[in-house]
């Protein structure tokens, strides 16, 4: 062996401790250059693997925080999403109601109207009902995609058309109690009922043709004579202004009242007289104490209802 293939070579002794052979290694420097190569390897390898792992660990960490953070997330949102449900099935069972409510109102509407029997002078839009052909209709919500946003845009139709419904309503509504008042003005203007407090007398001589009693001829009788003693009480029969109350040729101490709507009413042959020209009188006040006066066989009240100055039958508006 030449002293330069000897100098590439190192020995390694190996002395056991015990009795024994000491054994000889030797190793070549390329082989031991090998070695520790393979070791540098190796050790690479282990740590760029632990490093690798390390952050994929890392990594799934985060990936976990995340899906918890999410889950949560998902939670709130689905508490939110019970809660907005809630809330929408209560305002669409409000708007129900509202409907139902608004349903009332025009049906009393209507009967009123019939009851008052005013005829057509309401605008057209009276006729406007809430009904299915101007609500958007009931859905399927339980079969929708997306069931909260179509019940929202359903709520919303419907609160819609309500709002646009509302202020011809209030206005019809507003119109019809106008006339409703008026309608109780008039009522409590026109002629009705007995002209003497508590009813009393009787008819002596009715409405119509007759044989006048003391002028001894067939006359046409403009009232009815109601036979009653002396200072029973005079009423009026509707609200109205005195337009008469003084002697009045034949008739006597007579009072006259203008009630307005075409309608006057003359209460005649009367003892005293309570009320002057120009007072307001209700149905049923006392304008006269009955008597005697004018052209009269025996104490009595004629009792006259004009109608665009035509004398009417009283018994017709009893
Ligand atoms: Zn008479």
């Amino acid at each position: 062996m030449s002293y330069q293939k000897q100098k590439r070579k190192i020995t390694l002794k190996i002395v056991p401790h015990t009795d024994g052979e000491i054994r000889s290694l030797r190793l070549s420097k390329g082989f031991i250059k090998f070695l520790f190569l393979s070791f540098l390897l190796c050790a690479f390898t282990l740590v760029g693997s632990l490093y690798y792992y390390y952050n994929q660990y890392n990594l799934a960490e985060g990936e976990i925080n995340n899906l918890i953070a999410y889950k949560d997330r998902n939670n709130e949102l689905k508490n939110k999403n019970k809660f907005l449900e809630k809330k929408v099935s209560q305002i669409t069972s409000e708007i129900e109601q509202i409907k139902a409510e608004f349903g009332d109102i025009i049906t009393e509407n209507q009967e009123i109207k019939k009851m008052i029997n005013f005829n057509g002078k309401m605008s057209s839009n009276d006729e406007l009902d809430i009904d299915e052909t101007n609500s958007i209709g009931y859905y399927d919500f339980e079969n929708s995609k997306n069931p909260n946003l179509e019940k929202v845009q359903y709520t919303e139709a419907n609160l819609n058309m309500l709002k646009e419904a509302l202020p011809q309503k209030k206005h019809d509504l507003y119109k019809l109690k106008k006339q409703v008042e008026e309608y109780n003005r008039y009522l409590a203007a026109k002629p009705k009922g007995w002209p003497i407090r508590n009813g009393k007398g009787r008819i002596t001589s009715p409405f119509g043709v007759r044989y006048h009693p003391v002028l001894k001829e067939k006359r046409f009788h403009d009232g009815i004579d109601i036979a009653i003693w002396y200072n029973h009480k005079i009423i009026a029969t509707g609200k109205g202004k005195v337009i008469f109350s003084g002697t009045k040729g034949g008739y006597g101490r007579t009072v006259v009242i203008d009630h307005g709507y075409g309608y006057r009413t003359l209460y005649a042959h009367n003892n005293r007289l309570l009320v002057r020209v120009g007072q307001w009188v209700n149905r049923g006040d006392v304008i006269a104490l009955s008597g005697n006066s004018g052209r009269s066989t025996g104490p009595h009240t004629h009792y006259e209802i004009r109608y665009k100055g035509k004398a009417v039958d009283p018994m017709k508006y009893q």
